[in-house]
């Protein structure tokens, strides 16, 4: 019997007692904050007096939307040190989602980012949001916006007591909570136990996974309501590592400069961050002599990127996660075996999601159930289960049933496994579009393009896109009769009402049938196929497709 629960905070305590004076430095909306972990770990007991006084207490939920900055960061220990659990909202989503998340998850108390104001203003509606009892501005500014009521972060916070009695919590306490929406239907809510997030952060301390140090400085550009940042923030904190955050929106030339500025070791972020700062260095001198590691995940890391870092020096990890895997699963690093392999065969296995976490395990089955053999040729789909790997969704009962297999969650990734171990994903076992990181659903812009008279019958699909990795295209039967270019605009002026600007399609292609299954539902398989190859993007469409736009 150990006797000992695992809990965030003394992730915290020995950050502050034997790193007191290493930095935590943030782009804000107004500005270089710069602070010591010794300050920090003050900050988030004001936070939690903060918290108590309004009468947020153990179990209760606290929702974010917000950047990734340093009054975030104070949210991820103040919040589930406390006991209470923390909610981290993704704004770019569509606003019948944030509703949605907002009312299943019955957060009391929202801390926003003031850009992102009107942003959460514009969802909230107000019973899906009559759970929440106060929205705090992270800014000095409170904008003018219907969120009542609101107020300031410092008027919140500043006044408090830096003084706060952590309670003792069990590992099964709630400590995290975030949203899915990669599936078909509503986005599904994942819970974190602090067991969950302690276990994740030692792994992810581990070489194996990205080996972070004291001497290390932690940029983490994935967003802080992405599965709390890859855990970057927890694990930094764990190594006593400098942290720096890059704030709203971060465009290449802010990622570049906090590199140079703040002697950044090791970031991470999805390719489309890395391919835009690639891009932005062929018109710009950028000093990455700092950097050794860029993390790369959400999206598969494109060889190309891969070689080009390589280059200059840097090393891409390639990561594989999950909102359900809290997030890291597979980390791409090379086994002794291949560290003298010809730099061909490094790219290749690097170009792969790589090898189990230590502390996961992993099966491959086919469709008959049976595990596939490891010859980087058979393929199935990929289950894991895992001390950070949950096992249900928060009140979700159907998708419970489908989406796991006792302790083994079911990820909808079809992949190969090679004869080193490597894990490759080859396909999704859903069809659901990734751009730039985050989810569309095909689906909902089906059935709200099906929704205009005069479609007769329309399925989107992902189609290859250099800097998005995937832009949804829509396929789309109509009578012989009907205005093909009419019919788009009006579908645009439609769609735009409803969703971001970066879900609406790339490209509107007029067919004469779309392929069925022998049931008689869409084959998309086939539609794709049918398809490859075919220009089917408008050509200037991608360059404000941008997720970051909204
Ligand atoms: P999310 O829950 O939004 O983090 O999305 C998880 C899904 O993103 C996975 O199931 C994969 O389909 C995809 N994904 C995550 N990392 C990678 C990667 N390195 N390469 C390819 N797809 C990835």
């Amino acid at each position: 019997m150990g006797g000992y629960d695992q809990t965030l905070e003394p992730f915290l305590w020995r950050a502050e007692t034997i790193y007191p004076d290493r930095e935590v430095v943030a782009r804000t909306h107004e500005g270089i904050n710069r602070y010591t972990y010794a300050e920090y770990a003050d900050r988030t007991r004001q936070l939690a007096n903060a918290l108590d006084g309004f009468g947020i207490g153990e179990g209760d939920r606290v929702g974010t939307f917000c950047w990734n900055h340093d009054r975030h960061f104070e949210t991820y220990f103040g919040v589930p040190n406390m006991g209470a659990q923390l909610h981290t909202i993704n704004p770019l989503l569509p606003d019948k989602h944030i509703q949605h998340i907002v009312e299943d998850a019955s957060d009391r108390l929202i801390f926003l980012d003031p850009s992102l104001a009107e942003k959460l203003g514009s969802a909230s509606d107000p019973d899906a949001f009559e759970s929440v009892e106060q929205f705090v501005v992270v800014g000095s500014t409170v904008p003018d916006v219907s969120l009542e009521p609101l107020t300031d972060y410092e008027s919140f916070v500043s006044d408090q007591s830096t003084e706060y009695d952590w309670p003792e919590l069990s590992e099964d306490d709630m400590a995290g909570m975030c949203y899915t929406s990669g599936t078909t239907g509503k986005p599904k809510g994942v819970e974190y136990t602090q067991q969950m997030m302690w276990s994740h952060t030692m792994a992810m301390l581990t070489p194996q996974a990205l080996g972070i140090e004291d001497s290390d400085v932690v940029m983490p550009v994935v967003p802080m309501f992405h599965v709390n940042a890859w855990g970057m923030p927890f694990t930094a904190t764990a190594a006593g590592a400098k942290q720096v955050f890059p704030g709203p929106a971060p465009e290449p030339a802010d990622l570049a400069s906090l590199i140079e500025e703040e002697g950044v070791t090791i970031t991470a972020g999805v390719p489309t961050v890395w391919l835009g700062l690639l891009e932005y260095m062929k018109e710009n001198e950028v000093d990455l002599s700092s950097l050794e590691q860029i993390v790369i995940g959400g999206a598969a890391a494109p060889k190309a990127v891969i070689e080009q870092y390589d280059e200059f020096g840097v090393d891409v990890i390639h990561a594989w996660g999950m909102t359900e895997t809290s997030p890291v699963g597979t980390v791409s690093r090379l086994t002794p075996a291949l560290t003298d392999a010809a730099f061909d065969t490094k790219v290749d296995k690097w170009g792969k999601q790589g090898l189990i976490m230590p502390g996961i395990e992993f099966k491959v089955v086919d469709d008959d159930g049976s595990e596939i053999p490891h010859d980087g040729e058979a393929f199935g789909e990929l289950l894991v289960r895992g001390p950070w790997v949950t096992t249900e969704y928060y009140e979700r009962p159907h998708a419970n049933e489908t989406d796991f297999d006792g302790s083994w969650l079911r990820t909808g990734d079809i992949v190969t496994v090679d004869d080193d171990g490597y894990i490759e994903i080859v396909d999704r076992a859903e069809d659901v579009i990734k751009s730039g990181g985050e989810w569309i659903s095909s689906q909902e812009l089906e059935n709200a393009i099906m929704a205009h008279e005069d479609v007769s019958e329309a399925a989107v699909i992902g189609v290859d896109h250099d800097r998005w990795q995937e832009r949804p295209v829509a396929m789309i039967v109509v009578a012989d009769d009907v205005d093909r270019e009419m019919l788009t605009d009006e579908l645009k002026t439609m769609l735009q009402e409803e969703y971001p600007k970066w879900w609406l399609p790339d490209g509107f292609e007029f067919i004469d049938e779309i392929p069925k299954t022998a049931t008689g539902k869409f084959s998309k398989m086939d539609l794709r196929e049918q398809y490859e190859g075919k220009e089917l993007l408008e050509e200037d469409a991608p360059a404000d497709a941008a997720p970051e736009d909204d």
